[in-house]
């Protein structure tokens, strides 16, 4: 007898955040239709969480599909150095219409670490492209003792991928173990005690991080280093909800004045929306919940719908004119194989036709609601497993689960509700003991409402 998909699987395939050994077998899917992905067996699941938060409108939908198909019967893919398309200019042309702030040109790469990296590189030689421009005019500013701006902000329990430089930016953590002898340093400020450090700006900003978790400079080997306000490149931040974190929530007043104090002393606020555009915090972006704007934006996920690989960084003019130079080393050397592939832009400006549509916002609104309703029904019930910490964001949803173990990844309990939750018809993957929900727009309030039930019967039962 031939091999089930899952037993081939497992003789070839590596699978992301997976462990070797013991590891369920992977679930075949054969199709995905609307909120629903369907298994080699006939079940189907509710996909709670948008395929690892990617999806807005739905698995295989006719429209973005067709879209696809015309494309690829038309143009494929071209290089992008020195040749353009309609899809790239035209997604181009929408987004920057719609972002939260002034920004006056996209970068493309191929996903949410490509777009952190570009980001941090866009900023790093914007200071490199400065001072050497400043070096001849012999001015000080964007230089401190002969030395340009490079070092980089970031809050604590961040992600921002796991490619090196979005590594790097990260909180460490278990995810980057491994390599923390390899990441470039990084400040890392806690987003709970904003006003203290926006307090002491001026002064300069302390980075604090427990022994054996520090970087790689001996400065930083100490445990202990202040970095003055002008050496300071730019600012990495995932606004008002840290996704892979734990979906933590920074409040907004805090957040909004670190920006415009960072703002003054001229460092560049690079917002990570790889999660939260595209309508995930109830706004098209969260930054459009901060009357301050960030510089560079960088997004992904969900900017095609969830249909092909795709990441955008966009930035200011201000960034932008610092590349625009007679001098080719200013040059932004980056670029990648598939940069704006005509597919992934036209899957995009498909998923913008369906978001921008009145009833997506609507079900953004009513997925909200219940949500809080839900929220308010936990909180006022007793359950086996005792819950805590309840939040809620747009479509986000977020709790944690009291348990023996850490408030941390590893909590063993994540698995368990895995499992339990698809024998009852939902995927959901809890972050350790934090229990989220993040359904793809189209999710009906009977689908939502059993999402709901199937998490308060494993909540009895475990
Ligand atoms: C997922 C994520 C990334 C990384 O995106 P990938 O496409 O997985 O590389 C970066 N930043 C944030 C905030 C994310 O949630």
């Amino acid at each position: 007898m031939e091999n089930s998909l899952a037993e081939r699987d497992k003789l070839v395939v590596w699978h992301p955040y997976t462990p070797q050994k013991y590891a369920p077998d992977p679930i075949p899917v054969i199709k995905g239709e609307g909120v629903y992905l369907v298994d080699a067996n006939g079940n189907s699941y509710i996909d709670a969480i948008s395929s690892w938060w990617v999806n807005l409108h739905g698995h295989a939908h006719p429209y973005i599909a067709d879209k696809i198909y015309e494309q690829a019967k038309t143009l494929e893919q071209v290089i992008f150095a020195g040749f353009t398309h309609e899809p790239a200019v035209q997604l181009a042309e929408r987004l920057l219409r719609i972002l939260p702030g002034n920004f006056s040109k996209v970068f493309y790469s191929d996903n949410g670490s490509t777009a952190v990296e570009v980001a941090i590189k866009m900023a790093i030689q914007y200071w490199w492209n400065m001072g050497a421009e400043y070096k001849l005019q012999d001015s000080g500013y964007g230089m401190l003792d002969g030395k340009r701006r490079n070092k980089i902000l970031a809050l604590k329990n961040s992600y921002h991928g796991d490619t090196f430089g979005a590594m790097s930016v990260s909180d460490r953590g278990i995810f980057t173990l491994a390599f923390q002898d390899k990441l470039f340093e990084v400040i890392f400020i806690d987003p709970t005690n904003l006003h203290d450090i926006i307090l002491n700006f001026s002064k300069g900003v302390t980075h604090y991080m427990p022994a054996g978790q520090e970087g790689s400079s001996p400065a930083c080997r100490t445990g202990r280093l202040t970095i003055h306000p002008d050496e300071i490149a730019c600012f990495i931040y995932e606004p008002l909800l840290q996704g892979a974190g734990g979906m933590k929530m920074i409040e907004a007043g805090p957040l909004n004045q670190l920006l415009n104090t960072l703002q003054e002393y001229g460092i560049i606020c690079i917002a990570d929306e790889v999660m939260t555009g595209f309508g995930r915090t109830g706004r098209l972006f969260a930054s459009a919940y901060l009357p301050c704007q960030p510089d560079i934006i960088c997004l992904s996920k969900g900017l095609t719908g969830g249909y092909m690989a795709l990441g955008v960084t966009a930035c200011s003019k201000k960034i932008h004119d610092a590349f625009v130079s007679d001098d080719r080393l200013k040059t932004f050397f980056h670029g990648h194989s598939y940069t704006a592939n005509p597919l992934a832009c036209t899957a995009g400006l498909a998923s913008l036709d369906l978001l921008q549509q009145q009833d997506c916002l609507e079900n953004i609104e009513r997925i909200n609601q219940q949500h809080q309703q839900f929220l308010i029904q936990l909180q006022t019930t007793n359950h086996k497993l005792q819950t805590k910490h309840y939040r809620c964001l747009g479509t986000i949803l977020a709790f944690e689960i009291q348990t023996e173990g850490k408030d941390d990844y590893l909590n063993n309990i994540s698995a368990a509700i895995t499992q339990k939750a698809l024998a009852k018809g939902v995927f959901i993957r809890p972050l350790g003991n934090t229990v989220y929900i993040m359904p793809p727009y189209c999710i009906t309030k009977t689908q939502l409402q059993k999402v709901y039930d199937v998490i308060i019967e494993i909540l009895n039962e475990i």
